[in-house]
């Protein structure tokens, strides 16, 4: 083993796991992470088979995250797990999170960061007392041209903002949502693994994350109109939030697992009063930038013209389009920066503030909509 590099656990992202293969594959790209072991899989049998795959000791293929924790510990220093991927549907983060940090380890953990904003602060304090690194994976901040994005916004290429737009919109539930027996197939649609929300739990919060992300924006309140579609569904899939921020600005955020024929159609639009800008998933090496009579201008990675941060993001030249795995692999990169005590750039990996942030729109929304779409302040 290459002593140099960060030991990584994962617990979930096994065999059939959806978001396992990104966080392995990014874990990869930078040449920081050793996997190392973890809970692969809510099976144990299958969890050390999936070791044995990937040519890992299978003694380090625990049957549960209490006896990780403790065989962990146990060993010397220099051979223990450093990091820790939680990987597993919404309800189990929390639990996990704490049991984690408060033993020492530092954590990357899939969004949302908990089921509840309580729960959230909660963790957000275990962590600065703990003083572990905390990564929270919005991947789409890790796309070089949302990062340029950012950089562009704050140096002023758009001048004053003055209208956000974000959308997500995706059809998956659409075979499941009209069947009630299918539905039961759908951990997001049952309320004790997804938590309060669905669709704004799974993708909306990333569209809210991105806004604060690029803009620096603060959201201070939101008006929602959110849907189950059916009496007898208990969360949400689909909605519109109205949002104002704290300088004024108003936007929106649109959010479907119903949108019919979409597959993952995330994109931002940040309007200011010199220009504007435009970026989409489903085309991630196109940044959009307009001004008022002139052509429009579209940004690509890898061109020195590109801010430090959107160059530094990019492993390869002009042309040859990364993706989702590469955004993991550069929240990744700037979480191991953290973990080696190294300086990191503002914007690197989110964390477990924009966990607590994330949350509080969460449950903003569900309240807007229970009151019957009224204006709910995030505090
Ligand atoms: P999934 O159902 O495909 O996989 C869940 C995994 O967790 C499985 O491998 C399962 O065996 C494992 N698991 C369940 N309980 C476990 C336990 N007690 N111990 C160990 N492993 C256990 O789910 P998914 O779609 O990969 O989603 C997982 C998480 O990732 C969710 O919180 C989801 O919101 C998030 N996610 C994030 C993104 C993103 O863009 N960042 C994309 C997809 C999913």
């Amino acid at each position: 083993m290459n002593k140099g590099k960060i030991k990584l656990g994962l617990i979930g992202g096994g065999p059939n796991s959806f978001i396992g293969i990104v966080h392995r594959i990014a874990a990869y790209m930078g040449e920081q992470y050793q996997l190392v072991g973890g809970v692969f899989d809510i099976d144990h049998a299958s969890g050390i088979a999936f070791a044995e795959k990937l040519e890992l000791d299978t003694s380090r293929a625990y049957e549960s995250l209490e006896v990780f924790i403790e065989k962990e510990l146990a060993l010397p220093a220099d051979e223990r797990i450093e990091v820790v991927s939680i990987l597993t549907p919404n309800f189990l983060h929390h639990s996990m999170a704490m049991k984690l940090v408060d033993a020492g380890f530092n954590v990357i953990c899939e969004k949302p960061i908990t089921i509840t904003a309580a729960e959230a602060v909660e963790l957000e304090q275990l962590v600065e007392r703990k003083k572990v690194v905390f990564c929270l994976t919005h991947t789409y901040t890790g796309y070089p041209m949302v990062r340029q994005m950012k950089a562009m916004i704050a140096a002023g290429a758009i001048g004053k903002i003055q209208k956000v737009d974000a959308q997500y919109y995706q059809g998956w539930i659409n075979p499941f949502i009209h069947d009630k027996d299918k539905r039961a197939q759908v951990w997001r649609l049952d309320p004790k693994k997804s938590g309060q929300s669905c669709c704004f739990g799974d993708i909306g919060v990333h569209a809210f994350n991105l806004i604060e992300y690029t803009t620096g924006l603060e959201v201070e309140k939101v008006l929602a109109d959110i849907d189950t579609l059916y009496p007898d569904n208990p969360l949400d899939v689909d909605g519109t939030a109205l949002i104002r921020t704290k300088d004024g600005v108003k936007g929106v955020i649109c959010a479907s697992q119903i949108a019919t024929g979409e597959e993952n159609n995330i994109s931002i639009m940040v309007y200011g009063d010199k220009g504007g800008l435009k970026w989409e998933q489903e085309n991630p090496t196109y940044l959009t930038y307009m001004q008022e009579g002139k052509p429009a201008q579209i940004f690509k990675p890898g061109n020195p013209y590109n801010a430090e941060f959107a160059q530094e993001s990019t492993k390869i030249a002009p042309g040859h389009p990364e993706g989702l795995f590469d955004a993991m692999g550069n929240i990744y990169k700037g979480t191991a920066l953290a973990i080696r005590g190294e300086k990191v750039r503002e914007g690197a990996f989110p964390g477990v503030k924009d966990g607590v942030r994330g949350m509080k729109f969460i449950e903003a929304v569900l309240e807007s909509n229970k009151q019957g779409q009224a204006w709910i302040e995030i505090k």
